[in-house]
């Protein structure tokens, strides 16, 4: 049987980047055959499959994603990530799982083992979904899109869980939705290049993008009505090689996040317009290319079903445990399974923080931080017990 808090270190230590989880896709598969399950690999890319046959009842997918992320890890853990990878730019980076994913992906061979153990006292079918490239957006649809439930069987419920910077042993949730779409822009405006003194010869697109940036910021403020949450933040700004050289482009990489078609397309129509109307402000001898590039829709928790399993949670943790009320501004793709079988998803976060050992004052850090890091107990025995404890809510 895997030593679970083992096998979260040896993840821990061996991140691998999105859709290049193999030596982790190899150790979760390794670690669940033994337990009884039906086990697939490279579903949808790195993805892994164990199907628990139990007899008559409902068919419950548990789903961990699995990916790591190119960040430094600067914990100063014993078991730290060292890892480099290369990006799919060719690019030789840090990579650490500093969204907790090694987490989830433990938590559900924890939890596959405890139901595996239990096998007499429910009937039904489990799925172990083990699903990569959750930071690329593209994992959950790969999988699905790879046949998921056309080889592995349709669930009558998906259930998923994130862990964060709340206190371990905790549990959040929301009901309705959770955690925000995700739009991402790739957009290159056009100038004309020249020598840096003499300014009046060029079109400078180093200023356009500038005025772009300040002017996007006014989209939250002054475009979407207060009650409703949106971000709009520009991550990537890139252009020019030299002081003295006026160059050709600029590129802007914009990220938005928000809670509604309604509202993302307001969001995203402003995007264009700003960038357009900024190109054409300053004179660009060409239009701006606009390329919306990566989707995540939002993530609901569906009402009743999350209703179901949250009094489970009560019942087996006490309401104390509980943390009502979770909206996070972040994003994720599993709700791409649920509505793509046409069945609820249920999803909800657990707590990483020891705060009886947290010095005042100290910042926590968040996930994608380089250093975030859960601490293993009673993290990993929490999100062990909620995946048990939800899929019996489901199971017969
Ligand atoms: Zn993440
Ligand atoms: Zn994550």
């Amino acid at each position: 049987m895997t030593d679970l808090s083992e096998l979260y270190r040896d993840l821990h230590q061996h991140p691998e980047l999105s859709s290049q989880e193999f030596r982790t896709a190899a150790v979760l598969a390794e670690a669940l055959r033994p337990l009884g399950f039906d086990v697939t690999t490279e579903v949808g890319g790195t993805g892994v499959v164990g199907v628990l046959r139990n007899g008559d009842g409902p068919v419950v997918m548990l789903r961990a994603d699995i990916d790591a992320l190119p960040v430094e890890e600067k914990t100063g853990l014993p078991y730290a990530s060292t890892a480099r990878a290369t990006n799919s730019d060719g690019e030789d980076v840090p990579v650490a799982h500093a969204c907790g994913h090694d987490m989830h992906a433990t938590c559900l061979i924890g939890a596959a083992t405890e139901l595996a153990e239990a096998r007499e006292e429910w009937s039904g079918t489990l799925l172990a979904v083990f699903q990569p490239a959750e930071e690329l957006g593209c994992g959950a649809r790969n999988m699905v899109d790879d046949g998921l439930f056309d080889r592995f069987g349709k669930p009558d419920v998906v259930l998923a869980q994130h862990v964060g910077p709340l206190p371990a042993g905790f549990l959040a949730h929301g009901s309705g939705p959770v955690m925000a779409a995700s739009d991402t822009a790739r957009i290159t405006l056009h100038g004309r290049g020249g020598h840096g003194s003499a300014p009046e010869t060029t079109v400078d697109p180093v200023l356009m993008a500038a005025h772009v940036v300040v002017r996007l910021q006014g989209i939250v403020s002054r475009e979407i009505s207060p009650s409703e949450r949106a971000v709009v933040t520009v991550g990537r700004l890139q252009a020019g090689t030299k002081e003295n050289v006026i160059p050709e482009t600029a590129e802007i990489g914009v990220n938005i996040r928000t809670f509604s078609e309604h509202t993302a397309g307001i969001v995203r129509a402003a995007v264009e317009r700003i960038v357009r109307a900024e190109a054409a402000a300053s004179g660009a001898p060409r239009d701006p290319e606009i390329d919306w590039h990566g989707s995540t829709p939002v993530l609901v928790s569906d009402p009743d079903a999350t209703g179901r399993t949250v009094a489970a949670f009560a019942a087996h943790f006490g309401q104390e445990r509980l943390i009502p009320g979770a909206v996070v501004n972040s994003s994720e793709d599993v709700g791409v399974f649920g509505a793509a079988a046409g069945v609820p998803t249920v999803f909800w976060f657990f707590g990483g923080i020891d705060f009886s050992t947290w010095e005042p004052g100290r910042a926590v850090p968040m996930n994608h931080s380089p250093e975030f890091a859960p601490e293993i107990e009673p993290t990993l025995t929490t999100g062990v017990d909620a995946l048990v404890v939800a899929a019996r809510a489901w199971l017969a």
